[in-house]
């Protein structure tokens, strides 16, 4: 914004949510929000402990879960998202979990069979690194399966998300939006160093060449199975600092919705000594 003003976090919840009429054009990749870069960087740094101690009662509690979905294209930011907004949080409560490729063990199944059995237990986080929508995503893209097969799927997922609702998991779903100019620098950035050169592989580039048809299946898989239940916000990705917070904010809001308690204390427990 003009004047500078940072965009507080509900307003920030509210122009990332995806609807069921998601035009990406609206979601700049680029948009800051009218923070700045430490201001920004200094809120996450409070988020994070925020999250910190609203992870301690979800464990505490035992009784519900958090299922985060992480979905961009490569080098839109994932792994970094996941390194700076879950430090601090205990690992005993978190469990990332990375979707590659399928094995043939896992394509002799149905595309959800490999995907429920890690999603998180009672008092934990899942973060899902790629997911699910993988299968109308790179599915669709590259043709692995006809159409009215996938098609099908944005229903399956729907029904799915909902019964882990039911169930007693909260789902949230981030799309982590970068430019395909982004993209290029951080390809480049990561042929450039040596320390970086084993994230590239020179596949990538194909699908980068298929960058419409990868935005045209997240606009329409966003807009499928974005529900009241389990929303997609979609993150701005360009600047990290920005990401960053916005993931923050997003995950502290629906933890703080579910707002778990820790369990009653034994009975009889003031006043009593150790020996
Ligand atoms: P990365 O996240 O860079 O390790 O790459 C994982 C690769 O696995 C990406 O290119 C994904 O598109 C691909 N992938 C993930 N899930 C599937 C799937 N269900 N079918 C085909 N490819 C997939
Ligand atoms: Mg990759």
């Amino acid at each position: 914004m003009a004047d500078g003003t940072p965009r507080s976090r509900f307003d920030l919840l509210t122009r990332m949510r995806a609807g069921d009429e998601l035009d990406l054009d609206d979601h700049d990749p680029g948009e800051t929000f009218g923070w700045e870069k430490e201001q920004a960087q200094a809120t996450v740094k409070e988020e994070v402990a925020a999250l910190a101690e609203l992870q301690t009662r979800l464990f505490a509690e035992g009784e519900r879960a958090l299922l985060v979905v992480l979905q961009a294209m490569d080098a839109g930011g994932k792994d970094g998202l996941i390194r700076t907004v879950f430090t601090g949080i205990n690992p005993a409560g978190v469990r990332v979990t990375s979707f590659g490729v399928p094995s043939d063990t896992e394509l002799a199944h149905d595309y959800l069979w490999r995907i429920h059995p890690a999603c998180p237990a009672r008092g934990q986080i899942g973060v899902f690194n790629r997911s699910h929508y993988e299968d109308v995503l790179v599915v669709r893209v590259k043709g692995l399966v006809p159409e009215d097969r996938w098609r099908r799927r944005y229903e399956h997922i729907r029904a799915f998300e909902r019964l882990l609702v039911d169930e007693g998991t909260a789902v949230v779903k981030l799309f982590l939006n970068i430019s395909k100019e982004e993209q290029r620098e951080r390809f480049q950035d990561r042929v450039d160093s040596l320390d970086e050169q084993w994230k590239f592989r020179r596949g990538d580039l194909e699908d980068r060449a298929l960058w419409p048809q990868f935005m045209d299946a997240y606009r329409e898989a966003l807009a499928e199975t974005s529900t009241d239940d389990a929303p997609w916000y979609v993150v701005p990705g360009d600047r990290k600092w920005v990401r960053n917070l916005a993931a923050a904010h997003i995950l502290h809001d629906v933890l703080e919705r579910l707002d778990p308690r820790y369990p009653e204390p034994e009975e009889g427990l003031d006043g009593l000594v150790i020996t």
